[in-house]
């Protein structure tokens, strides 16, 4: 049977899904993260190891176009380097950030933004044939409200605590036992040869905590607050949208954390200046090449 593939790879795995010509899937398979920033190599080979096991079982012959939504394929000009290490696959092959894919998916072909909180965050909007893009700056410089980001906040306290000559706090206490480590100068040595989507796994300890301590809470707040206030900016740039805009969530951190989306919910409902509606996923993000092919053959 002919099928399309869709492919999300992000900061913490590769889902690659296969669909018939209605959008029903007939395989899936998940490899591990994608990111490309993480480590090229390796999330390269997830992303081939992805696609491949599915070749294997629908046959590569069938396969009329895949659709890859690449973490970090922006960044440092990756996406001429991705393209040419991905050559040799029997059909067209489309290449996007995953914040596209997930645009199509979420909000199903039709206009307006999602957002990405997951190992990473992004946003990313679309009317028509124009995108639009808040955030997405990749770890050194972005991820504001991503695990990343809440994991990189709860380290910066501990370092924080030490330089005011005070005693670990409870969140810190917490964050060195997560890294098995006795000390700050212990902690950095061990998450400078960490990779990010390591690191971002003390996001998880925060969440933890956050029953009952006030330090985590706070970080949790933090992080629904940045990605409203950054959803905020995305939707002042998209003037053109009309109706109710439409923000799809997407990632672990928002979907799945409480206090961020509590966060999230009340920052919006304080500061956002149109109507709006939060559109949750109910399908991988992979189905955005369903939506993206089908898009195409209307054109
Ligand atoms: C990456 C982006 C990606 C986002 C969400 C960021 O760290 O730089 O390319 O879209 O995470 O996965």
């Amino acid at each position: 049977m002919k099928y399309i593939m869709g492919v999300d790879c992000g900061g913490t795995k590769t889902e690659a899904i296969a669909y018939d010509k209605k959008g029903h899937v007939l395989k899936q398979t998940v490899t591990g993260f994608g990111n490309l920033v993480i480590a090229y190599e390796q999330a390269l080979g997830h992303i081939k190891e992805a696609v491949t096991t599915l070749f294997q079982e629908l046959g590569q012959e069938n396969c009329q176009h895949i659709v890859l939504g690449i973490a970090g394929i922006d960044a440092g000009g990756l996406k001429e380097r991705v393209q040419a290490d991905l050559q040799g696959w029997p059909c067209p092959v489309t290449l996007m950030n995953d914040g596209q894919l997930a645009q199509y998916a979420i909000l199903k072909g039709a206009n307006g933004a999602i957002i990405i909180a997951g190992t990473g965050s992004v946003m990313i909007g679309r009317v028509e044939n124009q995108w639009y893009r808040v955030g997405g700056w990749g770890h050194l410089f972005g991820d504001d409200g991503s695990a990343y980001g809440i994991a990189r906040a709860a380290i910066q306290q501990c370092l924080a605590e030490y330089d005011q000559g005070q005693e670990p706090s409870a969140l810190s206490q917490a964050v060195l036992n997560f890294f098995k480590v006795g000390d700050v100068l212990a902690l950095t040595r061990q998450v400078y040869a960490m990779n990010k989507g390591q690191i971002a796994e003390v996001a998880v300890v925060v969440a933890d905590l956050a029953a009952t301590n006030q330090d985590a809470q706070r970080l949790l707040v933090e992080a629904g607050q940045a990605l409203a206030q950054q959803v905020s900016q995305l939707a002042s740039k998209m003037s053109d949208n009309q109706g109710p805009f439409n923000i799809g969530l997407n990632g672990s951190v928002i979907e799945k954390n409480p206090l961020v989306y509590q966060a999230f919910n009340d920052y919006l409902a304080e500061h956002f200046n149109q109507d709006y509606q939060l559109i949750k996923k109910t399908a991988s993000c992979a189905s955005g090449a369903y939506y993206y092919q089908k898009r195409m053959e209307a054109k």
